[in-house]
């Protein structure tokens, strides 16, 4: 099938090289030339594990192409999956200007029986008034559906390829069929196609994103509640993930979520209940929390090292939102890191992959290191703000040396008290007693390994 994909970043990349990958003739379509010239070279402009890999086998096999010149490539398609981006606004709302900008780029070149999928996540509606839309423009009704994405960065191609579900919102069935032979070739497990309206399809990619954020800020809030009871939420979780209604799925405290969605779907859809007068607490109160946990390090580390800060120098490991991806939107580590040069810190950092993005934001105001070692380097504190593996397991021996001051703050929970106690740390983690002059702060801490 001849396919066309709109917005070439994360989601439109991932879908247009596994759509290729399938067999299909795919042409990505994106407005920066630089990206474009880039991608022609095979060169991929984001991390995702496996995706450079990818591109270069289906460019080689000339399945994928790319262009900034959507006319010259939708007059052929059969379908033309939108993905731009969809960013907020200052009140929350998604900003949809790209899409309704691409919509008139389509119309004078869509042919009679293309169809048009939106799989940017858009507000409840959008698809209607897209159909609507182009109809004005093209004089006659056009096929418009609603597929949205639910892969995870860092594991982009594995989410893609054997999705949980597939979701389409349709009104008309054929419109269905056509998208689920589309995506036969992953839906080999037996993983459902799930077919819907286009409202019921939007509105699921809200509520998921929405959902698996209510639990972080759950499990958050009650993480510094156990803190501040003496209850270690480490035990807490085991205690509550092994009851199977509950599970340990996004159940883990740390510095609250970031990234280039739950953030702004949550606000987009507690805004979007605003307009229709449908209060929305628990959604307000999920952005709140999540708010609030983005300052928990900023706030032990003030604690611990009192109000004047501007003597010390602090390491931070992990600048990306996550691990296994260089997305840096709203990553908790620059809110961190914010708070610690405006309060006259020293800032050195380290991220296998995401220090490209950051320099370009915060160029010399930063130091950047090519190890971790080497960023704990005579550093008063240590903040380690994602969880890449290759921050699991370190020489705590080397790193206490390294250190002026041998103080970690832990926002991912991935070191054990009991061990940083035993190699002489103060230790401060998320809803767990702080380890302070290798003391712990309750006497109900795990027992010492050593
Ligand atoms: P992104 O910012 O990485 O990519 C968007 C791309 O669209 C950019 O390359 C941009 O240059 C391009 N673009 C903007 N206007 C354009 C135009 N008029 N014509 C052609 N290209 C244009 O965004 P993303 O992270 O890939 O997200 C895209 C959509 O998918 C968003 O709605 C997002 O909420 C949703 N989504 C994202 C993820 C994720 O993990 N990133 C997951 C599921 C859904």
């Amino acid at each position: 099938m001849k396919i066309v994909v709109v917005g070439t970043g994360y989601v439109g990349l991932v879908t247009g090289t596994c759509f290729a990958e399938s067999g299909n003739s795919v042409t990505c379509v994106d407005i920066d030339p630089q990206k474009i010239q880039s991608l022609k070279r095979g060169e991929v402009p984001i991390f995702e594990p496996g995706l450079a890999e990818l591109v270069g086998r289906n460019i080689a096999a000339n399945r994928l192409s790319f262009t900034t010149d959507i006319n010259e490539v939708v007059p052929q398609a059969e379908f033309i999956f939108l993905a731009v981006g969809t960013p907020p606004r200052s009140d929350g709302t998604a900003d949809l200007t790209s899409l309704w900008t691409v919509a008139e780029q389509l119309a004078p070149v869509l042919p009679h029986d293309a169809v048009v999928v939106v799989k940017s996540t858009v507000p409840v509606g959008t698809n209607s008034k897209l159909a609507v839309r182009l109809q004005e423009l093209l004089g006659r009704e056009c096929d418009v559906a609603s597929n949205p994405e639910f892969l995870k960065e860092g594991a982009a191609l594995e989410d893609f390829t054997k999705p949980d579900r597939v979701v389409v919102g349709v009104r008309r069935a054929e419109v269905g069929e056509k998208l689920k032979s589309l995506y036969l070739p992953y839906l080999r497990t037996e993983n459902p196609f799930l077919i819907m309206s286009p409202e019921s399809a939007e509105m699921t990619k809200y509520v998921a994103n929405a959902f698996l954020a209510t639990k972080i800020s759950f499990i958050n809030e009650v993480a510094n509640l156990s803190e501040q009871l003496g209850a270690d939420i480490s035990d807490v979780r085991r205690g509550i993930g092994h009851d199977a209604r509950i599970g340990f799925q996004f159940l883990f405290p740390g510095v609250g979520y970031g990234g280039s969605c739950f953030p702004k779907d949550v606000r987009a859809l507690a805004s979007l209940a605003r307009q229709h007068d449908t209060p929305t607490p628990i959604l307000d109160a999920v952005d709140r929390v999540n708010l609030r946990q983005k300052e928990i390090i900023f706030d032990k580390i003030r604690q611990h090292f009192g109000k004047n800060l501007s003597e010390i120098t602090i390491a931070v490991w992990g600048l990306a939102f996550k691990p296994r991806t260089d997305d840096i939107r709203e990553a908790p580590a620059l809110g961190l890191i914010d708070r610690l040069l405006d309060a006259g810190v020293q800032v050195c950092v380290h991220d296998p992959v995401a220090m490209d993005n950051v320099k370009k934001s915060y160029a010399d105001k930063l130091t950047y290191t090519e190890s971790p070692l080497e960023t704990l380097r005579n550093v008063d504190g240590l903040a380690v703000m994602t969880e890449w593996g290759e921050f699991l397991h370190p020489d705590f021996v080397q790193m206490k040396q390294s250190m002026r001051q041998p103080v970690v703050f832990d926002g991912r929970n991935i070191y054990d008290p009991a061990v940083m106690k035993h190699h002489g740390f103060a230790y401060y983690s998320i809803g767990r007693a702080p380890v302070q002059d290798g003391r712990t702060g309750h006497d109900n801490s795990t027992p010492d390994p050593g």
